[in-house]
């Protein structure tokens, strides 16, 4: 799937028209405060490079982008110091998962004891 919308909201924030809350930037990725925390701690890590979803992304994005992207997570979490009480990242793709935002991005949770992983 690589059918990408430029003006959704992320590549939106990635062109600087819309304001985030920066806590991360290199060469290949982005990370911001969500702006509808579900955590203490809940920050959404793009790439910056126009990729719809992981599957997108797992097709086309270079090996460089993709090692940026995991070790972002990581670096992020050692940042925020939730990587000793841990924390919990995951991404929605398609339809099933509701993504609501085309543009790859692992939510990062942490700061509170997150319970079970899916609602049952
Ligand atoms: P998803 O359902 O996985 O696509 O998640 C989209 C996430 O983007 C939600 O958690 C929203 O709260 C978040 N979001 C939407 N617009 C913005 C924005 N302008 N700045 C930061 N986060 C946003």
């Amino acid at each position: 799937m690589s059918d990408y919308d430029p003006n959704n909201i992320f590549a939106r924030i990635l062109r600087k028209e819309i304001p985030c809350k920066k806590v991360f930037e290199d060469d290949h990725v982005l990370a911001f405060h969500d702006i509808n925390p579900q955590a203490p701690i809940h920050v959404l890590v793009i790439p910056k490079g126009a990729y719809v979803s992981l599957d997108d992304f797992s097709a086309r994005a270079s090996d460089a982008e993709i090692a940026a992207l995991m070790r972002a997570v990581a670096t992020i979490a050692r940042q925020l110091g939730i990587d000793d009480s841990g924390y919990r990242f995951l991404a929605n793709n398609g339809a099933n998962a509701h993504q609501e935002v085309p543009h790859l991005h692992i939510h990062l949770f942490g700061g509170r004891q997150l319970g079970p992983m899916l609602k049952r």
